[in-house]
Formats: structure tokens, sequence, C-alpha cells
């Protein structure tokens, strides 16, 4: 495979491992040009990776090749100015490896450009979470894409969707565009300099005419409490793992409202608990999975 990856080196490669569908990407420094020092390099990715605070384990690395720095360097700026070219081959991966399911989700992740939610110089398209300061991430496109399916019945015309721990906006611009400017969709997050984040993001997606006209808002709050204002909701997202589920995320779930939320904190599991129409809750474990902590603010900024 090596052999083969260092013939192609006036391009990037892909080294498949465990998991067909988190990737990782690294920059090779110029020095790293010789197969044992990508050996090296894809080690201690695969060691980088198995720290990674977030929603994914990765197993597919992209290796770029120094001497497809500059080429590479162009594509990313392209790629982080927004490309809904590279962001639907992203989206039909996710459907070729069957966590799309639906028309819908294929849609609506097509409209909305992961590259216009990412910091500038990351790479969007790649299947990985992101770092995106405070000790947040931006989720993986694939956990995305299985909360979207998970609400996809939720987040139908008309109905109101909360996205606790909105980051950077990605998720909720999503919910906003399945809700229709008839529905309303609400993030909260407790950094306002991610909130700041998200306005902007949303502002330059296909979501803006809904902020502007006032079906989507993103507020600063303690996500841990909801957004009681605009409750019941039928669809509640949070995108940060609870040591254990809310009680006023489940008094804010309208019955028949559905609740997706990684609960635990060295294992998680991410739990969906749907409300019955006589107020009962039902609750169960879709998968593990691995998301920062929802916390309060002061704790999240100084665990590094
Ligand atoms: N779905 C988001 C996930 C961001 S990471 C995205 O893909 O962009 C989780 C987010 O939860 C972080 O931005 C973090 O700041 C936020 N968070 C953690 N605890 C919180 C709390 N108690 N209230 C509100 N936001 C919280």
């Amino acid at each position: 495979m090596l052999r083969l990856a260092y013939g192609l080196r006036r391009h990037f490669f892909v080294v498949p491992l465990w998991n067909p569908v988190s990737v990782l990407t690294a920059n090779l420094s110029s020095r790293s040009s010789s197969p044992q020092r990508v050996l090296a390099a894809v080690a201690s990715l695969s060691a980088i990776s198995s720290r990674l605070p977030s929603s994914s384990s990765s197993s597919l690395f992209v290796v770029r090749w120094p001497q497809t720095h500059h080429f590479l360097g162009r594509m990313e700026r392209l790629w982080t100015n927004g490309s809904l070219g590279r962001n639907k081959e992203l989206v039909e991966r996710l459907q070729l490896y069957g966590i799309i399911k639906s028309k819908k989700v294929a849609e609506v992740m097509e409209a909305i450009d992961r590259g216009l939610f990412v910091p500038p110089g990351s790479a969007p398209y790649v299947d990985t979470p992101i770092l995106i300061g405070y000790n947040a991430t931006i989720s993986a496109p694939h956990m995305h894409a299985a909360c979207l399916e998970l609400l996809r019945e939720h987040l139908q015309p008309g109905m109101r969707a909360l996205d606790v721990g909105s980051g950077t906006g990605y998720l909720t611009a999503c919910f906003a565009m399945m809700v229709g400017p008839e529905g309303r969709t609400v993030g909260v997050e407790h950094i306002a300099e991610l909130v700041d984040f998200s306005i902007n993001n949303i502002k330059n997606s296909a979501a803006s005419s809904f902020l502007k006209e006032g079906s989507l808002s993103v507020h600063i709050a303690d996500g841990r409490e909801g957004w009681p204002d605009l409750a019941p909701y039928d669809a509640i997202h949070v995108g940060a793992a609870a040591p254990e589920i809310p009680q006023p995320l489940i008094d804010q779930l309208k019955p028949g409202g559905r609740l997706v939320i990684p609960v635990g904190t060295v294992f998680q599991d991410l739990q969906v608990i749907d409300k019955k129409t006589d107020g009962s809750v039902s609750i169960r474990s879709e998968t593990s999975v691995r998301y920062v902590p929802l916390t309060s603010k002061a704790a999240q900024l100084q665990s590094n």
C-alpha cells in the first residue's frame, strides 16, 4: 500500500485503516518525503486521532504529499471559501456508506456547505471533527448526517427545533432548512465568540434568509436549561455529551417529539428519547460516540 501510495506522490493519497467512515487529514512537512517518514506520520496521526475530543474515531488518513502543498494550499482556500462540488462529493460518500438514507437529508447537507462553517485552513470535506477553538469541535459529517436522519420526522416543515451546543451553527442551519420559514429553529451556545462565528457562518450559507426573516436565531446561554421561551420543541439535538439527560430538555420536548443527546463521560452513548402523546418517555441507545462535554463555560475553557 505504501509503495503504491509513494508512487502517487504528485497527488494526495488515502490509506484505508480499520473503519470506512472517518477520515483524518494531515499535512506532511517537506522533510517527510520518505516512506519511513510517512509511516511515522501515520502512526503519530493514529495516536492523535485516538485522543481527539470528539464524535468519531478516525480511520482513513488522507496524507498530503509535500510536493503537492502549493496545489492543495490553493484547493484548500477554494474549499474553505465554499465549494458546493466538494461538499456534494462528501454527501455522496455518506450516502454510499449508508449514513445518509433519505433524499431530504442529502438535499439539506448538499445545500449547507460545510466549507463555510470551519475555520480557515482546515479541510472541511473529509469525515472528521475539526477543532474550532474554546475546546470545541465541529462534529464529523457522519455524526451530523446520523443526527439529521434520527430527527428527520421531527423536522418537518412548520416544526420547532432546538440545537443545544450549536457551535459552528452547521446543524442549526440544516434544521432551519428542514423546518422551513413556517418553522422555528433555535441554537443555544454558551461561548459568545462561537455564537458570533455561527451567525456569520449562517449568513454566508443557504440558510441566511431564515436568520434574516427570524425563523432561525442563535443565543448565548447555558444549553442545559434549554430555551424555554420557544418550547415545546418537536426536535431537540444536543451537540455535547451530558453526564445525564438534563430534565429541562425533556420538559421542553413536545408530546410526539424527539431528543437526540450524547450521554456519558468517558464512555458515551447517543441516546434517543421519544416523548409519547401521553407525556411518558422512552429512551434507547443508538450508538457509542465521543463528544466534547456539555458542561459549564468555566469548566470547558479550563479543560486543556
Ligand atoms: N453541533 C456543533 C457541535 C459543537 S461542539 C457543531 O458541529 O458545530 C459542542 C458545543 O457545545 C461547543 O461549541 C460547546 O461550546 C457547546 N457547549 C458545551 N456545553 C454547553 C452548555 N452548557 N451550554 C451551551 N453550549 C455548550
